[in-house]
């Protein structure tokens, strides 16, 4: 496992959008891409790491500036944790992904069609 420096990801051998320029060996205090989550799952995720008290960090797509334009829900978070305690914050994320979702509810299919 290698370490993009620039993406903050782990990749295989070579990164996809560097390939091996910004490439070394991980150390324990990297910050590590988890998770791109918008709305709920972003809460959600937000919610499990704070009550592990596992570190992270949560950058939005947008920027805070924009986020209180469009409202925190349609942002899209990244979020870090330290490469050291990468395997327990998957852990979270993986609870997050069995979650069910929850935003069908306002879409409806044209099932409402009348019968006069
Ligand atoms: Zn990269």
């Amino acid at each position: 496992m290698l370490y993009c420096e620039k993406c903050r990801t782990l990749v295989a051998d070579s990164c996809p959008l560097h390939a091996s320029k910004h490439l070394r060996e991980p150390r324990g205090n990297d910050p590590v891409l988890i998770a791109q989550l918008s709305g709920i799952s972003a809460a959600m995720l937000e919610g499990l790491l704070l009550d592990e008290k596992l570190p992270f960090q949560q950058e939005g797509r947008l920027g805070a500036g924009m986020s209180v334009w469009i409202g925190r829900m349609m942002e899209t978070f990244s979020f870090y944790v330290p490469y050291d305690l990468r395997d327990k914050a998957l852990e979270l994320y993986a609870l997050v992904c069995e979650a069910p979702p929850e935003e069908d509810v306002s879409k409806s299919d044209g099932e409402s069609d009348k019968i006069e």
